[in-house]
């Protein structure tokens, strides 16, 4: 495993930010850590990164416990913080300089050129990072965070604040550079885990509230009935829809568009079909209805 999370608590003062958490991610995963705000990710994440200790609880990354070696740890870990603080006084290239001499990072100069590359800043390298827009400087953010070839990457809320174009870029610059690494990434936007992780961890006040692949999960919240949209090629009497087997509930929507509801286990499609050729009647489309991951987040967070 490369991170273990094992019963992790934490309170600052009398406010609770984590609640009993446990998760594990294995190598070369990509898990999106999604919550609302104030949920508790950027705790997580803190702790995780050996910059703030559990209340209680252990964290191991690729086998090592952050609280024993923390600095060990931030070795073998890049993390892009919440609101990517940079110095802004600083030109890009020399930034990743200052960054690699902290890090002792061998053959530097070589190492900041290729990282200066992958993540698109060759003609932004001797600007200012005042100067840069905010996409591009969350790219200086993830050169930061990849200068060391880590095995480990969190990346808190990386695209948060940047225009569609800019999180589309941001996007397919994680899913480049993050090949053959472990990444954690956090975001209160659904889409963005749909996107590009592989798994989702949902925590919601401080406690996580669902841990699996993103079908799953709608599977999971979609409760006891599954909904499939139909069209003939002309109207129906809805007394007939409604006696198909298995169908709970017909409704029409407009025109020859109907709605019908089953039970979850029970798929009335090939009932569906059978009606419409002993009626006579085309089938012009047929489609479950799939619950969006936007109503899965909903449903997991709103107690
Ligand atoms: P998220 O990143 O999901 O928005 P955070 O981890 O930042 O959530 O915060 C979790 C909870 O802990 C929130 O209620 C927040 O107000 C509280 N919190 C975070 N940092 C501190 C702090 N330094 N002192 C006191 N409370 C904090
Ligand atoms: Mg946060």
């Amino acid at each position: 495993m490369s991170i273990i999370v094992e019963k992790v608590s934490k309170t600052y003062g009398k406010q609770f930010a984590l609640r009993d958490v446990s998760f594990s991610i294995e190598p070369n995963e990509i898990v999106g850590f999604i919550g609302p705000n104030g949920a508790g990710k950027s705790t997580m994440m803190k702790i995780i990164c050996g910059y703030l200790p559990p209340s209680e609880g252990t964290v191991k990354v690729n086998g090592i416990d952050v609280s024993e070696a923390p600095l060990k740890v931030r070795e073998t870990i890049g993390y892009l913080p919440e609101n990517n603080p940079l110095y802004h006084e600083m030109y890009v290239r020399e930034y990743l300089e200052f960054v690699s001499g902290m890090l002792k990072i061998p053959n530097r100069e070589t190492r900041i050129t290729e990282i200066i590359k992958q993540t698109g800043l060759e003609a932004e390298k001797h600007k200012k990072i005042a100067a840069l827009s905010k996409g591009y400087k969350q790219r200086v953010g993830i050169a930061q965070a990849l200068i060391h070839n880590p095995s480990v990457v969190i990346l808190d809320e990386p695209t948060t604040g940047l225009d569609p174009n800019q999180i589309l870029e941001i996007r397919n610059l994680i899913s480049e550079t993050g090949k053959g690494k472990t990444i954690m990434l956090s975001t209160h936007i659904m889409q963005e885990v749909e996107a590009i992780c592989s798994r989702i961890i949902v925590i919601n006040k401080g406690e996580i509230v669902a841990n699996d692949k993103a079908g799953n999960l709608k599977v999971q919240t979609q409760g006891s009935f599954v909904t499939i949209s139909v069209e003939f090629n002309a109207q129906v009497d809805i007394e007939k829809l409604n006696k198909i087997k298995g169908v709970v509930k017909a409704v029409n929507v407009k025109g020859s568009n109907y709605l019908l509801q089953s039970n979850v286990d029970n798929d009335i499609r090939p009932d569906v079909f059978q009606f419409a050729v002993e009626s006579n009647l085309t089938v012009l489309a047929l489609q479950k209805m799939e619950q969006s991951l936007e109503e899965v987040f909903r449903e997991l967070t709103k107690k």
